[in-house]
């Protein structure tokens, strides 16, 4: 990486704190500069309406503009993106450090996330790690071969959710608070920082964000629920997925 070129990871203060760097791409859908459409989280599903992503500083022009650039960079010119990439994860500045991928959005493509695993390959050194509900893209395309050095988890409140086994794999879910995650024997993140999704036990709770209307759309209930109660409006009466239950 020449001194001309822009880091494509970046730290936000919090991630500063815990020593962790990120790549971002705008949240779930919307429409980039020069017209063009795009949703980054095929398999979002109630999260959508609900995530913290979506409004606050992530709508912020300077960061608003950043994300959808990454975005466009990687829709524009994937093996260009992946130049740059690979470039930067092995400089010696991410030795050791963990990287998360996508503090917003999720992996959207196969192709796209083939890429990413290429990039982790080419920095065994670097650890990186990412939250997803691409839970079938995963079973596809990762989970057979993963990267070493590569940690990720499932995140309840998608339209894959039925998909994922809660009893053996690891997942997390949005509670209303600290006390209703704690209640159901889910570890928390926010005491114990974001690795433990990954490192941690099978099971994270992360209380929902501050932000008021937020809080109040999801009411009493986890992101897990309200994407129950959405799967079983949409199949109908006397229909039922048949795994992934708790
Ligand atoms: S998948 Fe994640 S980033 Fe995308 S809309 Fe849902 S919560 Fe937001």
């Amino acid at each position: 990486m020449t001194e001309t070129v822009k880091p494509l990871l970046t730290q936000n203060s919090d991630m500063r704190r815990q020593g962790i760097f990120n790549w971002s791409i705008p949240a779930w859908a919307g429409t980039l500069p020069d017209g063009r459409h795009y949703n980054t989280c095929p398999s979002a599903g109630v999260c959508a309406p609900l995530c913290y992503a979506r409004t606050g500083a992530y709508q912020f022009r300077n960061v608003k503009g950043r994300h959808q650039a990454n975005l466009m960079m990687v829709l524009d010119d994937l093996p260009g993106w992946e130049k740059q990439m690979t470039a930067e994860v092995q400089h010696k500045r991410y030795r050791g450090r963990w990287i998360r991928v996508h503090d917003a959005g999720d992996f959207f493509s196969p192709e796209y996330t083939r890429a990413w695993m290429r990039v982790m390959r080419s920095a065994p050194d670097v650890r990186f790690y990412a939250y997803t509900k691409s839970v079938s893209l995963f079973r596809e395309v990762v989970e057979p071969d993963p990267p070493e050095n590569f940690r990720w988890v499932y995140s309840l409140g998608g339209r894959e959710d039925h998909l994922i086994d809660l009893t053996v794999e690891r997942h997390v879910d949005i509670f209303p608070d600290e006390e209703s995650l704690e209640e159901a024997g889910y570890a928390s993140r926010a005491q114990e920082g974001c690795l433990v999704s990954v490192l941690g036990p099978q099971k994270v709770g992360i209380a929902a964000n501050n932000i008021v209307h937020l809080k109040k759309k999801q009411g009493p209930h986890r992101w897990s629920e309200l994407q129950r109660q959405q799967d079983a409006k949409r199949r109908g009466p006397g229909k039922q997925f048949t795994s992934g239950r708790p």
